[in-house]
């Protein structure tokens, strides 16, 4: 008897939490994004709405949902919310847009994008994190995601053309490809510079097949790979 009901509850899938701590999103969104001036209501709703706390396992809720970015291994991080914020409303999504994101890292962004556009595809070079974050964003039902690992400088050429492009990781100059998939009246959201500096955040913006750049911001993030890296 004992032993079958053991068995059962070993057999159970994860409880489901994502519930929980909304208590905490909203103040998250009060005192980090709205205050700081991100007026969206499709992005604010959707940093309400995506429970944070699970896209980093074994770190108390206080600390998921406050304001700095955290480690989620493999010397990599999950962006500070804000900055997931900003770069989500930069890119203006749409409903109907589609979406490419490159550094699927926890897979947080892709999730927060996914609640606003038709669908997000996101490239990983981590084989590890790219794994965990598939099967994070099945178990929490994001059904418009789709994860491959693979290295983002290449751009994802049978998916293309993106309305919109998040670049979570740092190349010294724009992957060529990427300018190439951006589709015409698209948006891209990058952070150009050093590795190891201070990069600029960059919004990148094609119509007529005429790119425009404009820098916004100083930013650091984590280093774009590659696979000889
Ligand atoms: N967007 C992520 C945070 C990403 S940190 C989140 O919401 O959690 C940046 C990620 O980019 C890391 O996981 C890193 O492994 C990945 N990365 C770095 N260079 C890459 C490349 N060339 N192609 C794809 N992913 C890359």
């Amino acid at each position: 008897m004992l032993a079958t009901l053991l068995g059962l509850l070993l057999l159970a899938p994860p409880p489901d939490t994502s519930w929980k701590h909304a208590g905490l999103r909203t103040r998250m969104v009060e005192r980090q994004i709205a205050a700081r001036g991100i007026t969206s209501p499709a992005v604010l709703r959707a940093m309400r709405s995506v429970p944070r706390h699970r896209f980093v396992p074994g770190v108390a809720p206080e600390l998921a949902y406050a304001d700095r970015p955290l480690p989620i291994g493999h010397d990599q991080t999950i962006s500070q919310p804000y900055i997931v914020a900003r770069m989500t409303a930069l890119v203006d999504p749409d409903a109907s847009d589609r979406v490419l994101e490159i550094g699927t890292g926890s897979g947080y962004q892709a999730a927060v994008l996914s609640t606003i556009v038709d669908s997000v595809y996101t490239l990983e070079i981590i084989p590890e994190l790219a794994a965990t974050a598939t099967k994070r964003l099945r178990r929490l039902g994001y059904d418009n995601v789709v994860v491959r690992n693979a290295d983002g400088f290449e751009g994802w050429p049978s998916r293309a053309p993106f309305d919109a492009i998040v670049v979570t990781a740092a190349p010294e100059e724009i992957p060529p490809p990427l300018l190439d998939q951006l589709a015409d009246g698209g948006r891209m959201i990058v952070p150009v510079g050093p590795t190891g500096g201070t990069q600029e955040l960059t919004l990148v913006t094609k119509d007529d097949g005429d790119i425009a750049r404009r820098t916004l911001a100083p930013v650091r993030f984590v280093p774009f790979l590659r696979p000889e890296d």
